[in-house]
């Protein structure tokens, strides 16, 4: 088993869908098929890296010493095939940007890889616009920040920090979904995993969390998360962790699976070859006859047991003679408390701990310990109720000449 890699959201979220999924894809490294949508949403991402990189200002007062982070020269460089720090692009650089970025990749027509090509000259004029209007104080663009989130290790690439007016740092990831709610940033796990990314990495606060919808112009705002939601995450993140580490890669089918690339790799999808079909198929008829066999014969045993029981009452034996073997009338006693009206009880007197696990038998224990005040002994006895249980064993018959 390699190392674990850091997590980043999408495997997170990978692992949590399908763990065989994750396998395959952080450890086996096997590729996937392009999908038109996700090219898309790269080209956007990586023009609008190309505009607003050379407004960054970084901030000085990074905190932490992740060796991937862009150095402050790298920052002013800008990148490649980019103009100077400080230069606002013209909308014809923004296109001409787009016209390059463009990929065809993933598309399942020619019709619909022009349809996202408008779309994205249009999405992207308007927000230039924006831009203009809105002079945001960028302090980090495509940046990727790392940091040990108390012994996990996590990644992200965060599309952008912004400077809030009060000195925060305002946290902008870009859509380009169809749909996104108020809600989508209120319980996004991305946006509180960026947090944490960066508040390990800058020394400023974190003041908002933004997912902006790039189709309809719309900055969904939310406040940064509480250290309970944040400790949540973190449990879910130390729950996928402790899966990967102990090699848990088992396939889980839903939904998910019509989008992926893995099915003929996927036991859960997977046929017989037909050279082992026919042996196969009498063993599965087998174990289906032998389960219903299984039901029928623990009814007959039931019933059977029963009319025992009632012949036994009556005439009073628990001894009854077969053939072979003799059938012996066994008692099991078993007392249940409640304990809606026994925790009450037991933390008024001070004894809770004593019953801490809840079990009878501890409960049993209590009643009978003479060092207990009589009175709570008998209140405490009387949360509870007696369960008899009867069974039947058999004993050889000639045990019993
Ligand atoms: S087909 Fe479904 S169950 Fe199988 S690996 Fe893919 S997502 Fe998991």
């Amino acid at each position: 088993m390699p190392a674990v890699p850091a997590l980043s959201y999408s495997s997170y979220r990978t692992y949590q869908e399908c763990p065989l999924r994750w396998r395959f894809l952080y450890i086996d490294k096997l590729p996937e098929a392009p999908r038109g949508y996700f090219t898309f949403g790269r080209v956007v991402h990586s023009v609008l890296e190309e505009l607003v990189a050379p407004l960054v200002v970084p901030s000085a007062r990074r905190t932490g010493e992740s060796e991937r982070q862009r150095t402050l020269d790298e920052w002013h460089a800008g990148p490649t095939g980019s103009p100077g720090p400080g230069h606002w692009m013209t909308s014809e650089e923004l296109l001409a940007a787009y016209d390059r970025a463009w990929s065809g990749e993933g598309y399942t027509s020619a019709e619909e890889e022009s349809r996202y090509r408008a779309l994205g000259r249009e999405l992207l004029l308007r927000y230039y616009e924006f831009l203009v209007r809105e002079r945001p104080m960028p302090v980090s663009v495509e940046e990727h920040l790392e940091a040990r989130w108390d012994g996990i290790p996590v990644h992200g690439y965060i599309d952008r920090i912004d400077r809030t007016p009060s000195g925060g740092l305002e946290i902008v990831d870009y859509k380009t979904s169809r749909e996104l709610s108020n809600e989508d940033a209120r319980d996004s796990d991305q946006l509180s995993l960026y947090q944490v990314l960066v508040e390990s990495n800058y020394a400023e606060p974190v003041q908002g969390l933004t997912l902006y919808h790039l189709r309809s112009l719309t900055p969904l705002r939310a406040s940064p998360r509480e250290r309970g939601t944040l400790a949540g995450l973190h449990d879910r993140f130390g729950t996928v962790l402790d899966g990967i580490r102990a090699e848990a890669f088992e396939p889980t089918p839903g939904r998910h699976c019509t989008r992926c690339d893995f099915r003929d790799r996927c036991p859960e999808f997977r046929t017989v070859p037909p050279a082992e079909g026919e042996r196969l198929r009498r063993l599965v008829d087998r174990f289906e006859s032998l389960r219903a066999e299984e039901g029928r014969l623990e009814a007959e045993l039931r019933r059977t047991a029963e009319e025992l029981h009632r012949a036994a009452e009556e005439l009073g034996v628990h001894r009854v003679p077969g053939s072979r073997s003799v059938a012996v009338r066994r008692r099991e006693e078993a007392w249940q408390y409640s304990l809606d009206p026994l925790r009450p009880l037991l933390e008024q007197s001070g004894l809770a701990a004593r019953v801490s696990s809840g079990s009878p038998e501890d409960v049993r224990r209590l009643v009978r310990d003479p060092t207990v005040d009589p009175e709570l002994r008998r209140k405490v006895a009387e949360t509870g109720a007696r369960r008899v249980k009867w069974f039947w064993e058999l004993e050889d018959a000639s045990s019993d000449s």
